[in-house]
């Protein structure tokens, strides 16, 4: 009884009687009030000319195929969120692999497709990750990262011990310890998760009305926003009614940003990363203080420069200025490049894949930024890292995060769950 356990675990067995009562009035016996929660979100993605990712269990889709097709027909992004809702750490890494498979043979029975995966409660470890590769998924969007939004002193205590609760289930790492962008895992592109999700503020923090959640949310666009995130916002469909506010104020904060944000599907998120990985950012000795820039990268693909001369380019932010083209003469005494000890490849595979113009030590030693840190490189490190980088002045240049000049990325998540009463009581023994 995977659900019980969880729910009992992460929230207390009073607030999960409670729970049990106030989900039951957003499901009904048939899917139709679900889908006016759907519904409500639909309407915002027409509104800002967007669109969502929704991953939903296997056997809830095998349930509701119709609710499935409609959402694909109206250009919703569905992607496998586990055969039935139960935690894949408690699996081993065998029976992992055949629920996975099961959840995409019911895909494609339904003559559906799904280049993602996400985890029933964002529970994951290295079996999770072996079967998402191994069953040829483009992604895995499991890794969550939390933003210090709410002020401790702002909720009761026991609201902010369930909220603690909820992030050490879902092993969250604190963002400013981060980098919050996608990466590479293999063959898979890893997508990070926001919280709060609505799950948290509604549920375990009690804001019930549209404004309190959006305003959270619209703190999430603008921090994301400022560091070049990418901010992933998960929202589950069954709290459309309470959240469809709340979607549009995060949206309207989207867009009203200085810079513009790429408001993308996971899919086109991970299709993005996994060709903007591919390509590398070279600088040439072009003569004397001059570099010739360029970039195979795909099509979007911007190139920054800082600290540099150049004649074609236009603002960007900060310090950074955009390249009119895939390629450029800059000016600068010293290479425009970070210098990287040969011993050092975690951090080499790093810094490209940041986007930066990377160089052997020693094959360039006049560049300004030179980095030697041998040995495995942690998250925490990875973001000390890039702070220094960014702190300094030394002339750089780099592929921008994302394409088309946007500044940062956000996309629009809610796993599906259950889409009736029944589904929702099913997934208490339905989990193996
Ligand atoms: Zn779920």
């Amino acid at each position: 009884m995977n659900l019980f356990a969880h729910s009992i675990a992460s929230k207390g067995g009073v607030s999960f009687v409670r729970r049990v009562g106030i989900v039951a009035t957003r499901f009904g016996v048939t899917p139709a009030k679900a889908e006016r929660s759907l519904d409500a979100y639909l309407k915002v993605f027409r509104r800002y000319d967007c669109n969502g990712t929704f991953p939903i269990t296997a056997t809830v889709l095998c349930r509701n195929p119709r609710v499935a097709h409609r959402l694909t027909d109206a250009g919703v992004e569905l992607a496998v969120h586990g055969y039935v809702h139960t935690d894949h750490t408690t699996l081993s890494a065998d029976a992992q692999r055949e629920q996975i498979a099961g959840a995409l043979r019911v895909f494609l029975r339904e003559g559906l497709h799904a280049d993602g995966f996400r985890s029933p409660y964002l529970r994951y470890n290295d079996g999770t990750v072996a079967a998402v590769e191994s069953l040829g998924f483009r992604y895995i969007s499991n890794e969550t990262v939390s933003y210090d939004v709410i002020e401790p002193g702002s909720v009761s205590p026991a609201r902010w011990a369930a909220y603690q609760r909820a992030l050490r289930l879902y092993s969250a790492l604190p963002a400013s310890d981060t980098v919050v962008r996608p990466r590479v895992r293999g063959s898979l592109i890893e997508i990070p998760v926001a919280m709060p999700d609505d799950e948290i503020l509604v549920d375990r923090l009690g804001m019930g009305d549209g404004p309190l959640i959006g305003n959270v949310w619209a703190e999430l666009v603008r921090r994301t926003h400022l560091r070049g995130d990418l901010l992933t916002l998960q929202l589950h469909p069954e709290r459309g009614q309470i959240c469809q506010q709340a979607l549009e104020i995060a949206l309207d904060a989207a867009r009203s940003q200085p810079g513009p944000i790429w408001i993308a599907q996971l899919r086109d998120i991970a299709e993005w990363w996994h060709r903007r990985a591919r390509s590398r950012l070279r600088v040439e000795a072009g003569g004397h203080h001059r570099w010739r820039v360029t970039t195979d990268g795909p099509e979007g693909a911007v190139i920054l420069v800082r600290g540099v001369s150049c004649s074609e380019t236009h603002p960007w932010s900060g310090a950074y200025r955009a390249l009119s083209g895939t390629s450029g003469i800059v000016e600068s005494p010293t290479p425009p490049a970070i210098a990287v000890s040969s011993r050092s490849d975690g951090l080499r595979a790093f810094l490209e894949e940041e986007g930066f113009a990377v160089v052997a030590a020693g094959e360039s030693e006049d560049s300004v930024v030179s980095i030697d840190r041998p040995g495995p490189l942690g998250l925490a490190d990875q973001a000390e890292i890039l702070a220094e980088i960014e702190a300094s002045s030394a002339p750089l240049v780099r592929l921008a995060r994302w394409p088309g000049g946007a500044r940062s990325a956000l996309s629009i998540t809610g796993d599906i769950d259950a889409l009736t009463l029944g589904d929702f009581v099913r997934r208490a023994w339905e989990v193996r």
